[in-house]
């Protein structure tokens, strides 16, 4: 699975690949990812999906990875789990992390048991723009990166030894 996309774009250094819960979860629902929370907003026509065709053993399956992926930077492999990938770990976590948090955030919405309430196009549009990666959107992905690797700091010094 990482081959194929570091075989394939050049603008995705860093790949982060999941079996979380949540993300294996949606991976699941026929539906996709629902529009229901900001975090999944953030992917608002910008989130891939790849059918699952068994463990990912199989190299012809690369070019069907990279196709389904197209330009996007996150994708749900259904029935399997979630990838995201960026320019540099920074922007892959921060990725992934959105991702992983609207899932959570979908499962959750759908196991209340309430109908649903769904943004109008143009906000969901819109807040997908909100979510750039110019050099102010960079700079955020940045502080959130260093935000995260303090937060470890703080619970497990030996994170890194
Ligand atoms: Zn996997």
């Amino acid at each position: 699975i990482h081959s194929a996309i570091h075989m394939a774009r050049e603008d995705m250094n860093c790949v982060i690949h999941t079996h979380t819960a949540a993300g294996i979860a949606v991976s699941a629902q026929d539906h996709g990812l629902l529009p229901i929370s900001q975090h999944a907003l953030k992917f608002y026509g910008k989130l891939a999906y790849h059918d699952y065709e068994g463990v990912a053993l199989c190299l012809d399956e690369r070019e069907r990875l990279v196709n389904d992926l197209g330009t996007h930077r996150a994708m749900i492999l259904r029935n399997h789990g979630l990838l995201a990938g960026g320019q540099n770990v920074a922007q892959a976590f921060y990725e992934i992390h959105f991702l992983e948090r609207a899932c959570q955030a979908q499962i959750q919405a759908l196991a209340g048991g309430s109908k649903l309430r769904y943004p109008s196009e143009q906000v969901c549009k819109l807040t997908a723009s909100q979510f750039t990666d110019d050099d102010e959107g960079m700079r955020m992905i940045q502080m959130a990166w260093e935000a995260a690797l303090r937060l470890i700091e703080d619970q497990r010094e030996d994170y890194c030894s």
